[in-house]
């Protein structure tokens, strides 16, 4: 009897920039196409490429949303009596994040990062579950239900372990041929391009590995199966930082008190306030402005994007740095990077990479086509 495999490989931001300037590359897959990214970070963009959906219909846009009453964090105050060169050092955080999922049961991504222990029982988390299970979204279904609904076997990589891991056990599931749509995750070059930025040699170093590492894995698909897809894609790009700014300061020297007057997420690329009383937002305003740094998103390019929600619970108002500008410190690290995405989706470097071994039928233009993409490939391998 015949049968199909098909295969969605997510390479964490191998944006279109990074790809376009490497033709080189995995240049058998001969669809290449870029496709718009959402505003936000792998938190946002991940769950989008999952259900098809915006960041405010799943629910997912940033790690944390203003919410006392629903913090997993009060007990962390305490916390706040450790000297700084304890509290801020990365291993101590990296143990207390492993600390509190355990805790709570978390099964998603979680980190505190860098947000002060004194602020964060103000704070709730959004991405306690893991979101490539089922049942793993906030609002509404994944792919990874409507796979498990539709009875299609698949194979889906553990983002806790190493791209070699991953790697190695879509290589078992291969062998054993079972599945019929595998999803395979790799962030190893993420975390390279931050590093490094993109036009690095570590980046075609990367890159040539994957290509042989997925030429593996398709040799072995072949044998197994009568017919292999491919599709290569990512959720967003990577901009190359081109100055470093500061924001905290010049919030606090307006002598205004956190937790009181507002509260205020200072992620890499965007700051998010919570304004608590009138004065706060007005002063907040005026210490912030409209200019080469960066802008405050006006509500309706908030709807256009999708990450609008009627209760603020994201945010009542969101400063977005420019391309290239990156806020160092801030709550999300303490050293400055080479490269940096999260920046306005209209930005170039934001925009996603879609690589495929054959014509989609799904018409992609933005990352959330993926989900549709990846529905049809699974439906063509159930077919065979
Ligand atoms: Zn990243």
């Amino acid at each position: 009897m015949p049968s199909r495999l098909a295969i969605a490989m997510f390479i964490d931001a191998c944006g279109w920039d990074v790809v376009s300037a490497r033709p080189w590359w995995l240049k058998q897959l001969e669809h290449r196409q870029s496709a718009r990214s959402v505003f936000g970070f792998s938190s946002a963009c991940i769950p989008a490429i999952l259900t098809g959906r915006s960041p405010s219909s799943n629910d997912h846009w940033s790690s944390f949303r203003y919410s006392p009453s629903t913090s997993p964090f009060s007990a962390l105050r305490v916390l706040d009596l450790l000297p700084p060169s304890v509290a801020d050092r990365g291993r101590v955080r990296r143990w207390v994040s492993k600390a509190i999922a355990s805790a709570y049961g978390f099964t998603g991504y979680f980190q505190i990062y860098n947000v002060p222990f004194s602020a964060l029982p103000l704070f709730d988390y959004a991405e306690k579950k893991d979101l490539f299970r089922p049942g793993g979204i906030n609002a509404g279904t994944s792919l990874i239900d409507e796979l498990v609904e539709r009875k299609i076997p698949y194979h889906c990589s553990n983002w806790r372990k190493s791209e070699r891991a991953n790697l190695a056990s879509l290589g078992e599931a291969v062998e054993e041929g079972t599945s019929r749509f595998a999803f395979l995750y790799t962030a190893g070059l993420d975390a390279l391009m931050h590093e490094h930025s993109r036009n690095s040699d570590h980046v075609d170093a990367r890159l040539h590995w994957y290509e042989s590492q997925l030429q593996g894995v398709l040799d072995a698909a072949r044998r197994k199966y009568d017919d292999v897809q491919v599709a290569v894609f990512s959720d967003h790009g990577m901009a190359t930082v081109t100055r470093v700014v500061d924001l905290m300061p010049r919030v606090e020297r307006l002598g205004l008190r956190f937790g009181k007057d507002y509260a205020a997420i200072f992620d890499s690329t965007m700051v998010r306030f919570w304004f608590l009383s009138p004065r706060a937002e007005e002063l907040i305003r005026n210490a912030l402005v409209d200019g080469k740094d960066g802008n405050w998103v006006r509500e309706e390019k908030l709807k256009a994007y999708g990450t609008y929600w009627p209760d603020h619970r994201f945010g009542d108002a969101i400063y977005a740095l420019e391309p290239g500008v990156l806020l160092s410190p801030s709550h999300m690290g303490r050293s400055p990077m080479a490269g940096m995405h999260g920046y306005r989706p209209e930005d170039p470097d934001s925009d996603s990479a879609l690589l495929a071994s054959f014509v989609p039928e799904t018409p992609v233009s933005e990352i959330r086509d993926y989900y549709g993409l990846m529905i049809e490939m699974a439906t063509w391998a159930q077919a065979g």
